[in-house]
C-alpha cells in the first residue's frame, strides 16, 4: 500500500523529536550532530531562544492578516535586507523555488515594460539547481528531474558555467537576462569564478539585461558573508533567498533593483501567505543573529577550522576522500564512493550530512557551530571512513 506521505523521498527512519544548537535527538535520545542543518536551513541552529521567543511573542499577537494589509514587521526585514544588500526592494514569499518564480517573472516583466517584449529568454547555467515548480525545473535542466513533466517553460537555455565562448553564443536579441548561483550547492559546492561572474555583469550592463543571482543556499551568512556575491566586485539586479532566511520558519523572498522592482505593480505579483507577521519576526530574529558584532568573521573563522580538518580527513583516508571545496560553512567533500554511501557510513555514526551532486558529500552545519563540534563530526566522519576503507579492503 502507498504511504500516507507521497514517496518523493527516501527517508532515513529516523525522526528527531528535538534539537539543540548543532545537536538532534530522537525519541530515545540518541544524539546526532548535525552537519547538515535540514539542507543549509537550521541557520542559528536548534531551539535557538531568541529565535524560538520571537515566534512565540509573534503568535500570541497575530500569525497572518494577507498582503491586503500594512505589515510592520515586513516593512521592517525589506528595510533591513535593502540596508545590507544591493538592493532597493524586496518581494516575500514562502520557498526557494517561488523566489526563483518572482526572479524569471521580474526579469521579464521588466524587458517588457522597457519597450523589449521580445525579450523573454533567461540563461542559465548546466548543472544548477533552482527549484522543482514547472519554471524552476526548466531552470535547473536536470533531464533526470525533467523525465515525464515536459514540456518545458519555453525561453530557457542553458550554457556550462565558465564557458565564455558559449556565454557570447547564446545571448541574441530573446536574451531577457541570466539566472545563477554564485555557488553551485545541489549539483556539489561549485564555486563560480569571479572573472565568469564579472564577464556576465558586463553584458547585462551593455546590453540593458539583468543578472538573477540564486542566493538561496550561499546566502543569508552561509558563506561568512551576508551574500555570497559579496566576495566578488559584481552585484546583480535581482536575488533570490529562501533557505536561512528564516531559521527553519518557512520563507523566500527576492531582492531587487529600482529599475525591475517599479514594474511589479499592483496585480502583476502576489502571494497569500508571503511576508506575513510570523515569518517575517522569525526573519527579523535570524538577522538580529546574523548582524551581531563579530558573528560572520565568526562563520569565516570556523569554516577555516572545519575546511583544515577535512584536509586532515583526505590526507589519512585518500581511497575515501580527494577534494574540499566552496567556502565559509558551505563545504563539500568530495570523495571516490558515491556520497550517498559516505553520507550513510556518516549517519551510522550519528553525524548528519547531506549528498549533493557530483561525488560531494555537503557539510552545511548551522552557523553558529563551534571549533569544538567541528572537531567533533571530523572525528565521526574519520570513523565512517575508516568503515567504508575496511568495506572497500576486503571486496
Ligand atoms: C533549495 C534551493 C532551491 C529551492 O528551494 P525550495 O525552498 O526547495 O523551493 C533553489 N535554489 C537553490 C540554490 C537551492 O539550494
Amino acid at each position: 500500500m502507498i504511504s500516507v506521505l507521497m514517496p518523493t523521498y527516501n527517508r532515513a527512519n529516523l525522526a528527531f523529536m528535538q534539537g539543540q544548537g548543532a545537536w538532534l535527538f530522537t525519541e530515545d535520545k540518541r544524539r546526532f550532530l548535525d552537519f547538515g542543518a535540514g539542507i543549509a536551513t537550521s541557520s542559528i541552529g536548534h531551539n535557538h531562544p531568541h529565535l524560538t521567543n520571537t515566534i512565540a511573542e509573534q503568535a500570541k499577537l497575530v500569525l497572518h492578516v494577507s498582503n491586503l494589509y500594512r505589515i510592520p514587521q515586513a516593512e521592517k526585514l525589506a528595510q533591513r535586507l535593502v540596508e545590507i544588500s544591493f538592493a532597493d526592494s524586496v518581494f516575500f514569499c514562502n520557498s526557494g523555488a517561488e523566489a526563483n518564480e518572482g526572479i524569471i517573472k521580474g526579469i521579464r516583466r521588466a524587458q517588457f515594460q522597457n519597450g523589449h517584449p521580445e525579450r523573454t529568454d533567461i540563461i542559465c547555467f548546466k548543472n544548477a539547481f533552482h527549484g522543482r515548480t514547472l519554471a524552476t525545473l526548466t531552470a535547473t535542466g536536470n533531464p533526470k528531474y525533467l523525465e515525464g513533466f515536459e514540456p518545458r517553460l519555453p525561453g530557457i537555455k542553458h550554457i556550462p558555467v565558465g564557458d565564455l565562448e558559449a556565454l557570447h553564443k547564446a545571448v541574441d536579441e530573446h536574451t531577457a537576462g541570466f539566472l545563477i548561483e554564485p555557488i553551485q550547492g545541489e549539483s556539489g559546492i561549485n564555486v563560480v569564478p569571479e572573472v565568469f561572474l564579472r564577464e556576465l555583469r558586463k553584458i547585462c550592463d551593455e546590453k540593458n539585461l539583468y543578472l538573477g543571482f540564486d542566493e538561496i543556499q550561499c546566502g543569508m551568512g552561509r558563506t561568512g558573508k551576508m551574500f555570497a556575491y559579496q566576495w566578488t566586485d559584481v552585484e546583480p539586479d535581482i536575488m533570490s533567498l529562501a533557505k536561512g532566511i528564516a531559521g527553519g520558519v518557512p520563507m523566500g523572498a527576492f531582492l531587487a533593483k529600482e529599475s525591475i522592482a517599479k514594474h511589479l505593480t499592483p496585480g502583476t505579483h502576489g502571494s497569500t501567505f508571503g511576508g506575513n507577521p510570523l515569518a517575517c519576526a522569525a526573519g527579523n530574529a535570524v538577522l538580529d543573529i546574523l548582524l551581531s558584532p563579530n558573528f560572520l568573521d565568526q562563520v569565516v573563522q570556523t569554516g577555516d577550522y572545519l575546511r583544515n580538518e577535512l584536509q586532515t580527513l583526505i590526507a589519512q583516508y585518500p581511497t575515501v576522500f580527494e577534494e574540499v571545496k566552496g567556502m565559509g560553512l558551505m563545504l563539500g567533500l568530495k570523495g571516490k564512493l558515491p556520497p550517498a554511501e559516505i553520507q550513510n557510513a556518516a549517519l551510522h555514526q550519528d553525524l548528519l550530512t547531506v549528498a549533493a551532486g557530483n561525488n560531494v558529500l555537503r557539510i552545511i552545519p548551522p552557523l553558529i557551530i563551534t571549533e569544538e563540534e567541528c572537531h567533533e563530526g571530523a572525528n565521526r566522519l574519520a570513523k565512517a571512513a575508516k568503515q567504508l576503507q575496511n568495506i572497500m579492503e576486503q571486496n
